[in-house]
């Protein structure tokens, strides 16, 4: 069954190119601009993952996570955060918010969609030695 990606991130060639490189890797995928529609969007479209641009206008991709991790019926749902600014504490902050994963932008189309498969695919399965 395909997997469903929820993209919000503000910048238009930004959330083209990962909706892109997502719907190149078969993935379904629900580009949304507007942070203060992320949570209803998140709702309607029951993502796999959520690829969460922490830079938003008007409200923090951070504040976003935290309403996804406090949500019952969405606090299951894997975020990826990407940030632009990757000073000292910004991952922490990340993490601490609730995302289980986390890329610096810019962001490379290797990398990413290891990341995203990682989160979709959920924990790595056992390797028999
Ligand atoms: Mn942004």
């Amino acid at each position: 069954m395909t997997k469903r990606i929820l993209v919000v991130e503000d910048n238009d060639l930004n959330r083209k190119l990962f909706c892109d490189v997502l719907q190149a890797g078969g993935f379904s995928v629900e580009p949304v601009a507007d942070g203060n529609l992320a949570i209803e969007a998140a709702r309607a479209f029951t993502p796999n993952l959520v690829v969460m641009d922490i830079q938003l206008q008007d409200v923090s991709g951070l504040d976003l996570i935290s309403i996804l991790k406090h949500d019952a019926d969405l606090c299951e749902v894997p975020v990826l955060a990407v940030t632009a600014y990757a000073g000292k504490g910004d991952e922490q902050r990340i993490r601490e918010s609730g995302a289980e994963g986390y890329l610096a932008k810019p962001v490379s189309i290797g990398p990413f969609m290891a990341a995203v498969r990682g989160l979709v695919d959920g924990a790595p399965k056992a390797v028999a030695s």
